[in-house]
């Protein structure tokens, strides 16, 4: 017999969106979250989901993820991600990579592999080709319009789900931020920064990554689920506490241990996609 009701909610990134790709984005993240969905509800782990909702992601060139990423300061894509499951707190993640088209299905190798937690750049590579990994050509991460544009992009992705046995999971996949200097890592692939999960609750952040770093921003949120606050109200409270430590902005989504959904953004735009059991996907921007 189901024990918990499944839930699960994706972000597509915080920041400015032009109001023509906001439909695009939305959809996106609504296939996202329907193809996590999918897993939960066959029962199947929140571990599971979280990956293949952000590979789906990872997939979709319109976000700062996989592919599409946004461009460092020598024009090279180098993609940070992190996936971790609450029970038992482990995690998984990879820093500045390049060369490989989904960072989040190489994160939970890391995980699988349990010996380390966050590996990077060129060692990353090199576990990737040990484990038999596929590699693909860093230039097919690029798409046209981020060459072109050589612009600003937002659109970290994230996942965050809760399964019928009651465990929970939260994953983030980015680009970075624009022109970084090159083997900058974010917050992204950092668990308690980017991402965090416990039993308590599963975070995925998105934002500037210097600022959610030095606010350990995904714990915070956690912190503020276990002193008994409301999913959306601990989200907004974590934010709160961001921009009065760092004066920076940024969107989180979590899930607490009832499986109940929450998130906030104190940027312009952050679009959501969250589906919960009987209802249909609810999107948000
Ligand atoms: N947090 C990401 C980073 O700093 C960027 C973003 O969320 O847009 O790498």
């Amino acid at each position: 017999m189901t024990e918990f009701q499944p839930s699960i909610i994706v972000h597509g990134g915080a920041g400015p969106i032009k109001d023509d790709s906001l439909a695009a984005r939305l959809d996106g993240c609504r296939a996202a979250a329907l193809a996590g969905w999918e897993i939960l509800r066959v029962g199947g782990s929140a571990l599971d989901a979280a990956e293949a909702a952000v590979i789906v992601l990872e997939d979709n060139p319109l976000f700062n993820a996989g592919t599409g990423s946004t461009l460092n300061s020598l024009g090279q894509v180098e993609m940070d991600a992190a996936i971790m499951a609450g029970d038992g707190l482990r995690a998984g993640a990879v820093a500045a990579v390049t060369g490989i088209k989904n960072p989040i299905a190489l994160a939970r190798r890391v995980l699988e592999d349990g010996r380390h937690v966050l590996i990077a750049g060129e060692g990353a590579a090199l576990f990737a080709r040990a484990i038999g990994f596929p590699e693909c050509a860093p230039a097919s991460l690029i798409v046209a319009s981020e060459k072109q544009r050589w612009d600003n992009k937002h659109g970290t992705v994230g996942c965050v789900a809760f399964d019928q046995n009651g465990k929970l999971a939260a994953a983030t996949s980015t680009g970075g931020v624009f022109n970084k200097l090159p083997g900058r890592v974010g917050d992204s692939p950092l668990i308690g920064c980017g991402t965090y999960a416990s039993r308590v609750g599963a975070v995925s952040c998105t934002g500037y990554g210097e600022a959610i770093i030095r606010a350990t921003l995904a714990r915070d949120a956690v912190q503020l689920l276990q002193g008994g606050s409301e999913p959306s109200e601990a989200a907004g409270l974590a934010l709160a506490n961001l921009a009065e430590l760092t004066g920076s902005s940024a969107g989180l989504i979590l899930i607490d241990s009832r499986g109940r959904v929450g998130y906030a953004r104190n940027t312009t735009h952050m679009p959501v996609c969250y589906v919960t059991l009987g209802s249909d996907p609810k999107t948000a921007v």
